[in-house]
């Protein structure tokens, strides 16, 4: 517990019962949750919370860079605990997002041409495929 304290105190975050929830279901659902996967896990310390204020206080995290969203296109919000850069796997098959610690190099050496004049600001890799427990049991939901 003495850590999250650290962690809100550090980003001049009021420290409440209900964020300190928050950050340790974070720690305890390692595979990038939703913030409707969190609730349910606060909820399980404290019963009274909403889902509303689950909800803020991930998005104040995010907003002060305690932790990261995934957002894959046209899927629901995920979050991350692990704020430094890394790309991550996802499964098509159970929709789990794997971290993968390996940086590509960064776009911005590359020449303006190549970009076609985009101006690149922020890379992270996101590959799509099969984990390997989706390949071994061929349990593949397409959608
Ligand atoms: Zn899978
Ligand atoms: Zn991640």
């Amino acid at each position: 517990m003495k850590s999250y304290l650290e962690k809100l105190r550090s980003r001049r975050l009021a420290v409440t019962p209900q964020r300190l929830a928050v950050l340790a279901a974070l720690e305890t659902l390692a595979d990038h949750p939703t913030a409707e996967r969190i609730y349910q896990e606060v909820r399980r310390q404290i019963p009274a919370i909403s889902f509303n204020t689950v909800y803020k206080a991930l998005e104040v995290f995010c907003q002060k860079g305690l932790v990261t969203k995934v957002n894959p296109l046209h899927e629901i919000a995920r979050y991350d605990k692990t704020i430094e850069e890394h790309g991550h796997l996802i499964c098509r098959g159970c929709h789990r997002i794997i971290d993968l610690v390996w940086n590509p190099p960064p776009l911005t050496s590359l020449s303006p041409e190549t970009l076609n004049g985009f101006l690149p600001e922020h890379q992270r890799l996101t590959v799509w495929g099969l984990c390997r427990s989706c390949q071994e049991s061929q349990n593949i939901k397409e959608d």
